[in-house]
């Protein structure tokens, strides 16, 4: 008999192979996978009795703790959707989230309450709101004693198809208002499979969740760490000093992060050198890294660097970067080379870079076209949008919006999003071959490359940056360097110094906030304003 490949089955392997073994640890407090399956029972049977049942939405509004891992399984034990939020959002687009996704429950961490409180009132379909970390004060439901309250007995589980939906996760709007993207347990489940498979996952491996829960990329990971019954820590905050902290204390051996936070391990790492933990194998991250990173971690920080690239509309993981064995004895400088990019297509995934006529591009590093994948880890649609699901979604190929070319060896590499892309004097120019080349230069600690209008050429890149500390250059300076290294026509024109650039919560640099300001700030109304 088949099997449906539903999301459950990764706690109850994990369960029965690896019981007594630590599977969270959460602050001080350490669980076993018993104990934290003896949670899950007892938050499902805590929702059927406030009424929840299959298909319904339940919400979380929390950063990276037990109570967040717990709520996946506990919600999924249901037949329910979990509906995770990110949590540096403003009051209005929980609001916005919350009626648009129709969440009947919403978990929320004490510390993010205020942020819920001015909108409860126009909360059009939540019944209760239940809060982790209570500390007494906020009127709401107290976590803690409300699962004391429940039954951790084995729970009576709605019958699941692999094709129910599991998630219903908002894009990061990055380019713009957040999607809700509807992602089945088969979705899940095969890109688990998947991810296990590419990154070596074993029941030896201890995972720091770097990346937030909320994120697709930090809550993928849960699945595929928890189905092997490895050790997963949690921190509420991913700052450097936790991060080496945890690494050391408690041997960690895989992170998956995004590049602003390894930048900023990076930083920490040369002004403090922490002890490293030589137990780390390897250091996983998307969303464009620099090629400067890949060259640093391994060399400096002596851990296996590997690229991957998706988005939250593919599971999100298509694409690694990975040297396969016969390239291996190209030059150690061309191998790197190869691992600054996304990489080759995922098992599960087919991915492939065509042209404006679908016809895949030539496999010779230059010809530049649109990436589409087609597969296992493609959502099933966007919530409530089926104008937006019929346009991303063409011919079976899922529409990334991500620009890239190919190499001789079939590696695909991301050029840019097609918005961010740069239009000078009718030449296209990659943003983040630029942003590459600004990272290079030894005061540059953050760089974000945008268009700005141009009189001659329409559009030029300006780069905003942030200095090293104590580090002092000119505009000048920076634009002769990307000179230097650039052809001239891609070369930045202009520099805003910046103490901090805007982030989205997985910490990517959002550039079309910056484009908006610079563009209304000089009174033109741009392609993207
Ligand atoms: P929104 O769709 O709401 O604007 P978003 O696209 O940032 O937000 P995600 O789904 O979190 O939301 O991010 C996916 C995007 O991140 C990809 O489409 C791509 O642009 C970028 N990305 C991910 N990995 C890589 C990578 N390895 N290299 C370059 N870009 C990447
Ligand atoms: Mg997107």
């Amino acid at each position: 008999m088949d099997v449906p490949l539903v999301l459950t089955q990764f706690l109850d392997r994990a369960v029965s192979l690896y019981g007594d073994k630590k599977a969270i640890i959460c602050d001080e407090r350490v669980f076993t996978y018993k104990e934290l399956n003896d949670r899950v029972n007892g938050l499902s049977d805590g929702l059927r009795k406030l009424g929840v049942k299959k298909g319904d939405r339940v919400a979380y509004l929390a950063p990276n703790t037990v109570e967040m891992l717990e709520g996946f399984y506990g919600v999924f034990q249901l037949g329910a959707v979990m509906v995770p939020l990110n949590i540096r959002l403003r009051p209005d687009d929980y609001l916005f989230i919350l009626n648009h996704s129709e969440s009947k429950v919403l978990f929320v961490d004490q510390e993010l309450y205020h942020l819920i409180q001015p909108i409860k009132d126009k909360l059009d379909t939540i019944e209760k709101i239940i809060i982790h970390y209570h500390d007494g004060v906020s009127g709401e439901i107290n976590y803690d004693e409300w699962l004391r309250e429940q039954s951790s007995e084995p729970f009576d589980r709605e019958p699941l198809d692999e094709q129910d939906i599991s998630s219903l996760l908002y894009t990061s709007g990055t380019t713009g208002n957040p999607k809700g993207v509807m992602l089945t347990h088969r979705n899940n489940y095969l890109h688990a499979l998947s991810s296990m498979h590419h990154l070596r996952v074993s029941d030896e491996d201890v995972l720091v969740h770097v990346l937030p829960m909320f994120h697709v990329n930090g809550w993928g990971s849960p699945f595929y760490y928890t189905a092997n019954g490895a050790t997963q820590i949690c921190l509420r905050k991913a700052a450097p000093e936790f991060i080496f902290d945890a690494i050391n204390k408690h041997k960690v051996t895989v992170m998956h992060m995004a590049p602003t936070v390894l930048n900023s391990l990076l930083q920490y790492y040369e002004k403090n050198v922490p002890d490293l933990h030589e137990n780390i194998r390897v250091v996983i991250a998307g969303s464009a890294p620099p090629p400067a990173f890949v060259t640093r971690v391994e060399k400096e920080l002596g851990w296996e660097f590997i690229q991957v690239y998706g988005m939250t509309e593919s599971s999100p993981l298509s694409t690694i970067s990975v040297v396969r064995s016969h390239l291996k004895g190209l030059p150690q400088n061309e191998q790197y080379r190869m691992k600054a990019k996304a990489g080759v297509q995922m098992i599960g995934s087919e991915v492939k870079v065509v042209n404006d006529l679908g016809v895949a591009v030539a496999c010779n590093g230059k010809e530049i076209g649109e990436v589409v994948v087609r597969g296992n880890g493609v959502m099933k649609g966007y919530w409530k949008n089926d104008e937006a699901t019929m346009e991303t979604i063409r011919n079976g190929w899922l529409h990334t919006g991500d620009m890239a070319n190919v190499d001789e060896y079939g590696n695909i590499e991301i050029v840019d999003r097609k918005k961010d892309v740069i239009i000078s004097g009718g030449e296209n120019i990659s943003s983040i071959e630029v942003e590459g080349v600004l990272y290079e230069h030894p005061s540059v600690l953050e760089a974000a490359v945008i268009a700005v209008p141009h009189e001659k050429w329409g559009e030029t890149p300006h780069a905003y940056v942030v200095l090293r500390e104590g580090e002092q250059v000119t505009e000048e300076e920076l634009i002769r360097f990307s000179r230097e290294n650039l052809a001239h026509f891609k070369a930045i024109t202009g520099v805003t110094f910046v103490t901090e650039l805007p982030k989205t919560a997985s910490g990517k640099i959002q550039k079309v906030q910056l484009r908006n300001e610079y563009w209304e700030a000089v009174g033109k109304s741009g392609r993207f304003v």
